[in-house]
């Protein structure tokens, strides 16, 4: 094992001897399967999907110019979080830094798993503080958190502050990309074959509209992800959400085309909040929400809900004072949502 893993798991997970399935102790072609006590009577679902799912991961490794090796899939991009930790974090030892205000299953699996969470908080602009964090660093801060285009403040991080963070970070730097399909901002997933101790995170549930069938995905260099196959549940993408997967990817022009709108909706509504007495700031975003600042949050939160449109209040969250995040919807959707600002600015 390479000293940087030797260094970074947790000495239990080095030891592990992971749960061997029926489907990945016989690999090779047979016409008779007697060894996973499945029904045999063919209804397309009677049998256990492939544990590593390598013909979706090799769509997405021909998509990503990457290897199929560097691919782990999770049941949602949570998977992957929640197992970094249990991988990288000894309870009541280990830490990870975030960055508030930001995505919040980062700090729910950490407290699940007994690990302590350092915060960091954002600047105003919401930038990485870099010299805070690296001086917050050692032995023991195992994991970072990155996200970009962040959620809920909208924005991408500098690439200067993100890759001096990865050069320099002792740990593991999980720079999560759950919205860049949104961004004009590359995204990191090339760097992977530069720095081992890279994770780039990304979903099938924004962009390509799946949220439904829970697929995230995470790319590192292989060592990394062989650990990820190890610690998982051993069949965690079933076949349906494999299957829905593989029938997206034969269709990008879909994603494309509904991209296309919804980047052309997220113009129209910043301007129409521009021009709103009720805005008080517009965040600049890279993702399929806006964050705006707006003086009674609370009251126009309740205003919209009776309308029946609900969106996300963030006034109490830190550095967000005042804000709700709007995520852009079907032009009829935003349409409706404009009109709604405009009768409660106009009370
Ligand atoms: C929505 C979102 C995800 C996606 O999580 P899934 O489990 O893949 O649905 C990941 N990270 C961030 C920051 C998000 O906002």
């Amino acid at each position: 094992m390479s000293e940087f893993l030797t260094r970074l798991l947790r000495p239990n997970i080095a030891r592990l001897r992971p749960y061997s399935s029926a489907r990945s102790e016989f690999k090779g072609q047979a016409s008779v399967f007697l060894d996973a006590n499945e029904n045999p009577f063919d209804n397309g679902l009677n049998r256990y999907p492939d544990p590593l799912q390598w013909s979706l991961k090799q769509q997405i490794a021909i998509w990503k110019d990457v290897l199929p090796e560097q691919i782990f899939l999770g049941n949602g991009s949570d998977e992957a979080i929640d197992l970094l930790v249990r991988m990288f974090c000894n309870p009541g030892l280990d830490r990870i830094i975030t960055l508030p205000p930001t995505y919040g299953m980062y700090e729910v699996s950490a407290d699940i798993a007994g690990v302590e969470v350092l915060h960091i908080p954002l600047s105003r602009d919401f930038q990485p503080d870099v010299d805070a964090i690296l001086h917050a660093a050692d032995e023991h801060t195992k994991l970072l958190f990155l996200c970009s285009p962040n959620n809920p403040t909208g924005n991408v991080f500098d690439r200067d502050k993100t890759m001096a963070l990865i050069r320099h970070f002792p740990g593991i730097v999980v720079v999560d990309e759950a919205y860049s399909d949104f961004s004009r901002q590359e995204s990191l997933l090339s760097s992977i074959n530069l720095y081992e101790n890279l994770v780039v995170l990304q979903t099938f549930s924004k962009a390509w509209g799946l949220a439904g069938i829970r697929l995230g995905m995470a790319f590192a260099q292989a060592p990394v992800i062989e650990w990820f196959n190890k610690v998982k549940p051993p069949y965690n993408i079933n076949i349906l959400t494999q299957q829905a997967a593989m029938d997206a990817l034969q269709q990008p022009e879909i994603r494309e085309e509904q991209l296309r709108t919804l980047l052309r909706e997220r113009d129209h509504l910043i301007h129409a909040l521009s021009r709103m007495p009720i805005t008080e700031q517009i965040f600049p975003t890279a993702a399929n929400f806006v964050l705006v600042r707006v003086g009674d949050p609370d009251g126009l939160y309740r205003y919209l809900v009776n309308k029946g449109i609900i969106v996300r209040n963030r006034s109490t969250v830190i550095l967000c004072e005042g804000c709700l995040r709007i995520t852009i919807g079907t032009p009829n959707e935003n349409s409706q949502l404009i009109q709604s600002l405009q009768q409660y600015a106009a009370l």
